[in-house]
C-alpha cells in the first residue's frame, strides 16, 4: 500500500434475526401474518397461520442485508480506529484520499500489467482491491455518505442510461448505444 496502511477488516458474526426482524420488518411481519419470530433460520407458526415461503424468503433475505449492512458499519469503524489511533485523520481530506484511491488502483493494475489476466497473483490483487476498498469507505465515510444509498442511486441512472434492451451484450459507452 502506498504510504499509509489500512488495516484488514474482519466484522464479527451479525446480530440476532430477532433485532434484525424487529428493526427492519415489523411492517412485513404484519403483513404475513406473524406473531413472532424467533430467528432467521427459525420463524415460528402460531394456531392455524402459516407464513407463506415467499414471505418467509423475504424475511430472511431482509435479515441477511441487515446483518451485511452491520458489518460494513463495523469495517468502517474499524477503518476509523486505525486512523485515530495514528492521529491520521489529519491527512485525510477529501482531496488526498481521492488520490490516495488512486494511486492503490494503480496499484491493482500492476498486478495485472504485462501479463495475462490469469497469470496475475491472486493474493496481490487481494490486498490491493482491499487498498482501494479501504479509502473508498473513508472517502465516503468523509462525506458522510450512506453507501448503501448512493450506490442504489448510481445503479438507478444506469439502469436509465444502459437500457437492457440497447445495452445486452455490447461494451459500447451509453453515448453510442
Ligand atoms: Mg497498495
Amino acid at each position: 500500500m502506498t504510504g499509509r496502511p489500512m488495516p484488514g477488516a474482519r466484522a464479527p458474526p451479525g446480530p440476532s434475526a430477532t433485532i434484525c426482524a424487529k428493526t427492519r420488518l415489523g411492517g412485513d411481519l404484519q403483513k404475513s401474518g406473524l406473531d413472532s419470530v424467533v430467528g432467521c433460520t427459525g420463524i415460528r407458526r402460531l394456531g392455524q397461520s402459516r407464513v407463506q415461503p415467499a414471505a418467509e424468503q423475504a424475511i430472511i433475505h431482509s435479515c441477511n442485508l441487515t446483518r451485511e449492512r452491520q458489518e460494513m458499519d463495523q469495517v468502517i469503524q474499524r477503518l476509523r480506529q486505525f486512523r485515530d489511533e495514528r492521529n491520521w485523520q489529519q491527512f485525510h481530506n477529501p482531496k488526498d484520499l481521492a488520490m490516495a484511491l488512486n494511486i492503490e488502483a494503480s496499484e491493482l493494475l500492476e498486478a495485472f500489467l504485462w501479463k495475462a489476466p490469469e497469470a496475475a497473483d491472486p493474493e496481490k490483487v487481494k490486498e490491493e482491491l482491499a487498498d482501494v476498498l479501504a479509502y473508498a469507505l473513508l472517502l465516503s465515510d468523509a462525506y458522510n455518505f450512506d453507501i448503501e444509498k448512493i450506490i442504489l442511486e448510481k445503479i438507478d441512472k444506469n439502469e436509465e442510461k444502459y437500457p437492457v434492451h440497447k445495452a445486452k451484450g455490447t461494451a459500447k459507452k451509453y453515448t453510442e448505444l
